[in-house]
């Protein structure tokens, strides 16, 4: 079966690795666009530095898919153990935040208990974020850090999204409040505090290792090559991609749902509007060196104060070796959300990085602006999607459309699901198992 897959991403590359093994799948042409496969999982590498789009980190809950992904990494991992902070009105917060409450000053704690031990929103129905973190954690915790971390990370009302990015979020035991505002400080999220990282070439050592594992008598992969078109005519696929047309009997797409539908010849006007619906944020990357560390043995900080641009920073010295250059000085990956022509995206280049050098010497990261260099900035179109109130019915939309046309949808913008590694992993696994099945049944 002439097999293409649209996109090599960790989505793509992997649903190859997994169809290769069943039979009658000897003929996958990978198409990317980019002139390196990876995706989101690619690593920059600029003057001798490494970093990837975001802080990636190898963990999970689904303990197979964590040790496949570990096992294609021929250079070995390094293990740590997580070490985030919020920076809250300068104090060092460890993440999560209900877990070290001590730390806030005494009238901001006494909010966030008491708001917790008497919440007249505990017994409601949640049927958006907000009214998650109300009803969960309390309005004191809720208006001190979650509220304006995650209208800073999103850019979007809280009110307006959905509860699914949130809803398996623990609630805290009044012991456990109890004992964080006493000074105890509870590890939490326990499934992310011990995590690996490839010991060398950033996480893309992770599609880089199944890249290897495609047998290259079934798997081809074709970068620089941008699918602009997708026609089906008597259940032939035609993808056009750079200069070339391909005939496919069955098409797999992780490219973005946007770039699949302006691609697709048969797209009507009624999914159109359902994918111009859609609501994503993209991401701005700076990598920066500072000549000092003043961020201590820590990984990642949060930060919800508004006057900072960035709502994350990332110190990929943390991360072993490879990536820690010399013991003076600190290199930061620092994150800032944004959407199209928002007032980030309009930003000049120069007020941009006076932004980032003042937030910082907010932070107490620059004792000056002067000491700040840029080794990077990139921009990334898509980095989260957002699960806005119309997300669901506009996906439901769009699936069944596609799937009516034959055409799988996979991966983390190709189904538009806020999915990590571990997941796209299982995602293309399970893809690979129902796909064969519908095949033996024909
Ligand atoms: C900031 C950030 C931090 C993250 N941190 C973690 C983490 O700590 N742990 C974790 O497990 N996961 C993390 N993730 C998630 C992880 O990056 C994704 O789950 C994964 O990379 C998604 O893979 P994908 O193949 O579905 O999508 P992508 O990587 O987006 O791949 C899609 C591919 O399609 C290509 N493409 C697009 N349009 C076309 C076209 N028209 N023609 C041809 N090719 C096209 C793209 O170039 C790309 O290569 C993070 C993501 C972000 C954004």
């Amino acid at each position: 079966m002439k097999t293409i897959i649209l996109g090599a991403g960790l989505s793509g590359i992997s649903t190859a690795y997994f169809l290769q093994e069943e039979k009658g799948f000897d003929d996958i042409t990978l198409l990317e666009m980019e002139s390196t496969p990876g995706g989101l999982c690619r690593s920059i590498k600029k003057n001798g530095y490494i970093y990837d789009i975001g802080p990636h980190i190898l963990f999970s809950k689904d303990k197979e898919m964590l040790e496949l992904m570990l096992s294609v990494l021929d250079e070995g991992k390094n293990d740590l153990v997580r070490s985030n902070q919020i920076l809250y009105k300068g104090i060092k917060v460890q993440y999560p935040f209900e877990n070290d409450l001590s730390k806030l000053p005494k009238d901001d704690l006494h909010y966030c208990i008491n708001a917790f031990n008497h919440n007249p929103y505990e017994n409601y129905n949640a049927t958006n974020m907000i009214q998650f973190f109300l009803k969960t954690f309390g309005e004191g915790i809720t208006n001190t850090y979650l509220r304006p971390y995650n209208e800073k990370i999103w850019k979007y009302d809280p009110a307006f999204m959905n509860t699914s990015m949130v809803d398996r979020i623990p609630k805290p035991t009044e012991e456990e409040i109890r004992r964080s505002a006493a000074g105890e400080t509870i590890q939490g999220y326990l499934h992310q505090l011990y995590f690996s990282f490839p010991t060398k070439g950033g996480i893309e050592a992770v599609p880089n290792g199944f890249l290897r594992r495609l047998d290259k008598n079934k798997c081809k992969v074709v970068t620089d090559s941008k699918v602009t078109k997708i026609e089906k005519k008597n259940d032939v696929y035609y993808v056009t991609a750079g200069e070339k047309t391909y005939e496919a009997d069955l098409v797999i797409s992780t490219i973005p749902v946007q770039a699949l539908t302006s691609a697709y010849k048969d797209a009507t006007e009624e999914l159109k509007e359902k994918v111009a619906d859609l609501r994503y944020n993209s991401i701005i990357i700076s990598f920066v060196k500072l000549p000092y560390d003043l961020c201590g043995e820590n990984f990642a900080f949060m930060i919800p104060d508004k006057n900072v641009i960035f709502h994350r920073i990332s110190k990929m010295d943390f991360l072993g070796d490879e990536y820690h250059h010399s013991k003076e000085e600190a290199t930061y990956m620092i994150e800032v959300t944004y959407r199209k022509n928002d007032q980030v995206d309009t930003m000049s280049e120069e007020d941009f990085k006076k932004a980032i050098k003042d937030g910082l010497v907010t932070i107490g990261f620059a004792k000056d602006e002067k000491d700040v260099e840029f080794i990077d900035i990139t921009k990334y179109q898509y980095a989260y999607v957002i699960y806005d109130l119309n997300h669901t019915s506009n996906m439901e939309f769009i699936r069944d459309f596609y799937n009516k046309e034959g055409i799988i949808l996979n991966g983390r913008f190709g189904n538009f699901e806020y999915w990590n590694m571990d997941r796209i992993l299982r995602e293309s696994l399970e893809l690979k198992n129902r796909i064969v099945e519908n095949v033996g049944e024909k």
